[in-house]
């Protein structure tokens, strides 16, 4: 059973896709937490961070990159919840990239 990214992936569940290859895939999240919130998967499906090859990371940091050119910002924050306790809800990894073009992101106290 695949699961919703899995299916985000391959267009069986609609999505606002913002940049795609052949291994990455980025599009708006559903219910945003900031002006930008942006999800980052790979488009295979890896559990979460610490289940995900490194290698696979410096090919997603390059996407990522390129991601904030597309959305022509600069300035952004890069979260990925590793584990239920972190808050993370679904599990094929995704990196959260939210912004706020018109000032500066809150850095709340989380606990
Ligand atoms: P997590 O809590 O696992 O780190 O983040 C999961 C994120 O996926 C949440 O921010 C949630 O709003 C988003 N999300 C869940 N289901 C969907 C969906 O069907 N489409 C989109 N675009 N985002 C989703
Ligand atoms: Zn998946």
């Amino acid at each position: 059973m695949d699961c919703i990214f899995c299916k985000i992936v391959k267009d069986e569940i609609p999505s606002k896709k913002v940049l795609e290859n052949d291994k990455f895939l980025a599009f708006h999240d559903i219910n945003p937490i900031a002006p930008i919130h942006v999800l980052i998967i790979p488009k295979e499906h890896y559990e979460k961070f610490d289940l995900t090859p490194s290698e696979l990371f410096s090919e997603m940091a390059d996407f990522i990159k390129n991601v904030a050119k597309e959305l022509n910002i600069t300035d952004y924050r890069l979260i990925t919840n590793n584990g239920s306790n972190a808050g993370q809800e679904v599990f094929h990894l995704h990196i959260h990239m939210v912004a706020n073009p018109e000032g500066k992101l809150k850095w709340p106290k989380l606990v």
